[in-house]
């Protein structure tokens, strides 16, 4: 019985940087220091900064005058933006430089007339900043059947942008959906779908097609984690599961099952996934090929602290 790791998996830059952030924070300028929603998806990583001194708030209204505050990697609204400045708030942005890409396109298009179409998920943080950037202009392409609401003549410029995190596969199919209502679409200047968010879905397609089983590690909340998941059912696995931790990897599950996929999401520590890895070997998968299918060397300068 054996596990297949997948390679590249785990902490992308802009996570890396933005949990950096937060702890250099705490270092130069010590605790409370006040982290606008999770820093980054991952239960573990915000709790170990909840313990050191981080408190993470919905809104900036729960943030005290004068204090310091960091926007999370998953990026801010305008609005949110101006609310810092007007109440004199000290702020630090993790915002993901790949984030703020997306976001310089929504400024840029709307300021030249364009509707555009976001493909992203509803409610979701990094889609509410992206989208905060030109409300009046943005609208929200969430799945496939959203496509037969949206409502535009030949005369109206449309420029389609996405989510850092979406599956690449899903989104295609939508964009092929767009261009088939709407040929005059514009394609954006390069790929809004980061290269961690992409690396992290050939890989666990490289390991769901030889696997019984492909184990997730990530939080519920996190969305290239679920995507993880998605794409290793997609990609031949007989069943995937996401956990956080691993005891919730549940005896059940490896029931009948001689090879076990294992991946993480871009905001997970590489500990959790050995504690999965140490759990496995504990119910018998003692080989582990590890299988690569990029390598990573991408690293974000830092802002200063
Ligand atoms: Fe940036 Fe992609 Fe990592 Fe999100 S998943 S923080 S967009 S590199």
């Amino acid at each position: 019985m054996k596990i297949i790791l997948a390679n590249p998996r785990g902490f992308c830059a802009g996570v890396d940087r933005a949990i950096t952030i937060v702890e250099r924070a705490l270092a130069l300028h010590g605790a409370p220091i006040y982290v606008r929603h999770e820093i980054v998806h991952n239960d573990y990583v915000v709790s170990n900064l909840r313990e050191k001194g981080a408190v993470f708030v919905e809104e900036l209204d729960e943030v005290p005058d004068g204090a310091t505050v960091i926007f999370s990697a998953h990026g801010v609204s305008r609005a949110v933006r101006a609310e810092a400045a007007g109440r004199g708030l000290h702020v630090f942005d993790a915002t993901c430089p790949l984030v703020t890409k997306v976001h310089n396109e929504v400024k840029r298009f709307a300021r030249d007339g364009y509707q555009i179409l976001l493909i992203g998920h509803e409610g979701h943080e990094e889609v509410e900043g992206t989208a905060g950037e030109a409300p009046d202009v943005v609208h929200l392409v969430d799945g496939a059947a959203s496509v037969d609401s949206l409502d535009f003549g030949p005369e109206d410029k449309l420029v389609w942008l996405s989510q850092t995190t979406l599956s690449v596969d899903e989104t295609m199919e939508i964009v092929q959906l767009l261009k088939a209502k709407f040929p005059h679409i514009t394609d954006p200047p390069s790929d809004d779908i980061c290269y961690a968010t992409q690396n992290r879905q050939v890989a666990v397609k490289a390991i769901a097609e030889r696997s019984d089983l492909v184990i997730v590690v990530g939080s519920q909340n996190s969305s290239n984690s679920k995507r993880l998941v998605e794409v290793a059912l997609q990609g031949g696995a007989d069943a995937s599961y996401l956990v956080d931790y691993a005891h919730q990897v549940k005896p059940e599950w490896l029931d009948g099952v001689t090879t076990v996929g294992v991946t993480s999401g871009a905001s997970v520590p590489e500990i959790l996934v050995q504690d999965v890895i140490k759990l496995l070997d504990d119910h018998g998968f003692h080989t582990v090929e590890v299988v690569t299918t990029a390598a990573e060397k991408l690293v974000f300068s830092m802002p200063r602290v």
